[in-house]
């Protein structure tokens, strides 16, 4: 059997991503999974494509990702539940509407179709909100989608080998060692290996940051777009402590999807019932009708978060050929595309289409 040219390591939805661009560029790509396909953080993922604005070098990674999405969007199949609903930034009182207009200046000026709603509007647009908001903000391009099934799909649309169940053990410059001691050569290995990446290298800063979800049953309409409450922002951005914001998504089969929680320092996966309640409390204080729907299932996964809130994309420090894809923290799924796109081009010494500077994992490494 000839050497791959790559071997990508975990295929959450980043992998997937990196593993179909670097096949569809022409390399002979491996992908080494422990579990199954898209069944890490990506599986416990809302699925919001979003364009954010936190800083600048995640804009440029947010809404390059995006067009990639905009473009991959007519090839996903069914089951990966694409679905361009836009976002709608929600502002509780007047104070807020502020943010709502300083968002409208920064994404108009960039070429984002936003368009500031009214109290009155904002209604009208999500019949079931709190009818008192003080109006919000409608980033119109934004989507979501079903994240395992486009994972899977990303994978077997590349072509590449597959090896399931199989976890690697140790990485160097020219290649992994498995769990059975087998070692697999290759050019170069990308982790993309999520919060698991400090198992591989213990220098890097990546910390696990915990979150909850919980779907409803099927009530077709009751949300129309992916719904953030403004102090989300807090929540998602600043505060080292445990959050919860208000942030509802429409899926395809009609149910609806709630989050969410950030706690750093847990490590245990399991639903925690004070931190459900608290973050259902959070929803219902919004959306009111909520509290009469049915639940079908919670649960809750970890994100890989970086110092800086910026994911690690490029050549891991003190290494020749071994590559990082992980860190993306809340925005993963939103931005697996244009990491994929931007590990392809280091790999292959293409210009590319955003600056990679700010991702540069050296960063990072303690
Ligand atoms: C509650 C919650 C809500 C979220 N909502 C959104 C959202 O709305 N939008 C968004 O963009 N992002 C969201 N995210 C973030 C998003 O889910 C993640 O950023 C994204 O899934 C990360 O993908 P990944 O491929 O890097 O990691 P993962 O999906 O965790 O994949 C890593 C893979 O690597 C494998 N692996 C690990 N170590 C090894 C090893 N040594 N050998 C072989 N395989 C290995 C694992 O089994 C796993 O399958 C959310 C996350 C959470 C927790």
């Amino acid at each position: 059997m000839s050497l791959p040219d790559v071997i990508v390591v975990g295929a959450g939805i980043v992998g997937a991503a990196c593993a179909r661009e670097l096949a569809a560029s022409g390399l002979r790509v491996t992908v080494v999974e422990a579990g199954v396909v898209g069944g890490g953080a990506t599986a416990a993922g809302m699925g919001h494509l979003a364009v954010m604005d936190d800083s600048d070098a995640q804009f440029a990674l947010t809404a390059y990702s995006q067009s990639l999405w905009r473009e991959l969007a007519a090839e996903l199949p069914k089951e990966a539940e694409y679905l361009p609903c836009g976002s709608l930034w929600i502002a509780a009182e007047d104070e807020e509407m502020a943010e709502v207009y300083r968002k409208e200046r920064y994404y108009c000026g960039r070429g984002i179709p936003v368009e500031v709603l009214d109290a009155k509007q904002l209604a009208e647009a999500e019949p079931n909100l709190r009818p008192d908001m003080a109006g919000g903000l409608i980033m119109h391009a934004d989507a979501v989608c079903y994240p395992p099934c486009a994972a899977k799909h990303l994978v077997e649309r590349s072509g590449a080998e597959l090896m399931q169940g199989r976890e690697v053990v140790s990485v160097d410059d020219s290649g992994v060692r498995l769990d059975d001691n087998t070692r697999l050569a290759a050019g170069a290995v990308l982790l993309a290996t999520g919060t698991a990446v400090t198992e591989l290298l213990p220098a890097l800063a990546v910390a696990p940051r915990k979150g909850h979800l919980l779907i409803t049953d099927r009530y077709p309409g009751f949300v129309r777009h992916q719904i953030i409450e403004l102090g989300y922002l807090k929540s998602a951005h600043s505060t080292p402590s445990d959050s919860v914001a208000f942030n509802v998504q429409p899926r395809r089969t009609g149910q609806v999807l709630i989050g969410s929680s950030r706690q750093y320092g847990v490590t245990d996966g399991a639903v925690e019932s004070e931190m459900l309640s608290r973050m259902l409390r959070r929803a219902i204080g919004y959306m009111p009708g909520l509290a009469a729907l049915s639940s079908i299932r919670a649960w809750t996964g970890f994100r890989a978060a970086t110092p800086d809130k910026l994911p690690l994309i490029g050549r891991a420090p003190g290494f020749r050929n071994v590559l990082l894809a992980t860190g993306h923290e809340g925005l993963g799924i939103s931005t697996s595309l244009a990491t994929a796109r931007l590990i392809g081009d280091e790999l292959l010494n293409r210009p590319s289409a955003i600056s990679r500077q700010p991702y540069d994992p050296a960063r990072a490494w303690c």
